[in-house]
């Protein structure tokens, strides 16, 4: 419960979006560390299958890597997040250091929408950032990142934290795959089956 929802409580920062609406059936799909080729065209496909649109944070050196499957994300109507150029973790570097990395990510990405990587950085990096980003966490991590968590679990957790105006963490990345496919088609039914609009952050 504590990771995949993290408590109101913790969440009272100035200048943190966890949770849009609480008044409409509206959830905000968002998927971190892409875009790659084995992973990202998949769940281009199933998000088109279904009409939905998404919102890809996606780290600088692998968009410069993989162009073509970037740009798929932006000719499918999907809305990008800067999540770094290097997928940096803000405990561990230096704030004009963090800054500058994600502005070099954003010279690619040019979006108003930022995502720390692995979810932390410092207080005085988050005040400069937030000066020109949206700064986009989430209400339902999926822990679909875990490889000890058995799909199931992770679908179950997507389908009972879900609810209005909950932001929800995907990844399209190698090491969540295996999981991604088991799980995401039938959390999209799920969502779909209580009524929940897609939209864009
Ligand atoms: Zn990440």
């Amino acid at each position: 419960m504590f990771i995949e929802q993290i408590p109101a409580i913790f969440r009272n920062q100035r200048g943190l979006k966890w949770r849009k609406s609480h008044w409409e059936k509206k959830i905000y799909l968002t998927f971190d560390d892409g875009p790659i080729p084995e992973v990202t065209p998949w769940v281009l496909d199933l998000l088109d299958s279904y009409g939905i649109k998404a919102t890809f944070f996606c780290v600088g050196e692998n968009v410069v890597r993989n162009r073509e499957v970037y740009e798929q994300i932006l000719q499918g109507g999907h809305r990008i997040g800067n999540h770094s150029y290097n997928h940096l973790n803000g405990w561990h570097t230096e704030k004009q250091a963090y800054l500058d990395n994600i502005e070099k990510a954003n010279e690619i990405l040019h979006t108003d929408l930022f995502r720390p990587p692995h979810g932390w950085m410092k207080l005085c990096q988050k005040r400069a950032i937030r000066k020109k980003y949206k700064i986009i966490l989430w209400d339902v991590i999926t822990r679909d990142y875990n490889p000890k968590l058995p799909p199931e679990r992770v679908l179950y957790n997507a389908c009972h934290y879900v609810r209005n105006g909950s932001i929800v963490v995907f990844h399209d990345s190698l090491k969540t795959f295996h999981n991604l496919k088991l799980v995401l088609p039938s959390w999209i039914e799920f969502c779909l089956s209580k009524g929940y609009e897609f939209c864009l952050l």
